[in-house]
């Protein structure tokens, strides 16, 4: 028996670090799962539409930890299920209190287009709702953690959201950019959203020394390192083409477009 009626993908990216995806939603979400010795750690929680704590089961039975690349609803649909929450402080109020978007238009926007793999079984989209609670810890940029002997590096990367962190683990070289960036729409429009800020969080990342690839919340999930250039060359030619500013439009790039 499987609740989740195969609604998640498990692939390995190593023997202790995995991605578990929801290709059957338009967003084509990836969470990531960091095994250490004696506890795990995962990076962003899905969609909630199934439930990823039985996902989590079934590659390991240690303890985990969240971390939050940002507090989007598509990021956080698991939290429900774990204690251990870690969040950037300026994304910390969305997740006690609430985003400031009404339940509706989220529930519109998680049935957007239409599924394209079995719902877990249950799903009721009018019983939708996004997670709110206390962080366990609230993080700053350069902050450490420990998932038992593996470590990760938290890089504040302002602009999709005001928290919004990438996460850096020097020893393999991953680095797991949230909806910093990946292939396809990035959203830079939202109030809430600073392009100026964005772009300097894109540069920001094209300079990190130690990062072999990229894995993004969206779409491809593997990236080469080449991307990031791409998409930092793409804000640079926006900001001197003076497009770093809300409703200056949707510019298209190989690979990816910039709403702005
Ligand atoms: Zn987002
Ligand atoms: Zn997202």
């Amino acid at each position: 028996m499987n609740p989740n009626n195969d609604w998640f993908t498990i692939e390995e990216i190593d023997r202790f670090t995995f991605a578990i995806s929801e290709y059957g939603h338009w967003e084509q979400f990836h969470s990531y799962l960091l095994i250490g010795q004696n506890e795990a750690c995962l990076i962003d929680s899905g969609l909630g539409i199934g439930n990823i704590a039985l996902e989590c089961r079934k590659i390991t039975d240690k303890p985990v930890k969240v971390i939050t690349t940002h507090v989007h609803w598509d990021h956080i649909g698991g939290h429900k299920y774990y204690d251990k929450i870690y969040v950037h402080k300026d994304d910390s109020n969305w997740l006690e209190n609430g985003l400031p978007i009404s339940i509706e238009s989220i529930r519109k926007s998680v049935t957007k287009i239409p599924f394209t793999k079995p719902l877990p079984e249950g799903f009721d989209i009018n019983k939708y709702e996004v997670y709110q609670g206390k962080p366990f810890c609230e993080l700053s940029d350069g902050d450490i953690i420990e998932i038992s002997e593996r470590r990760v590096e938290i890089i504040h990367t302002p602009g999709h959201s005001p928290g919004h962190i990438c996460i850096l683990e020097p020893e393999t070289g991953y680095l797991f950019v949230g909806d910093l960036i990946y292939q396809g729409d990035l959203f830079a429009f939202f109030d809430s959203t600073d392009p100026i800020k964005y772009a300097a969080s894109v540069r920001k990342i094209t300079k990190l020394k130690k990062v072999k690839r990229i894995f993004p919340s969206h779409n491809q999930n593997d990236l080469p390192i080449s991307f990031a250039h791409k998409v930092n060359q793409a804000f640079e030619e926006l900001k001197r083409r003076k497009k770093l500013k809300h409703g200056s439009g949707i510019h298209k790039f190989d690979g990816f477009t910039i709403k702005i």
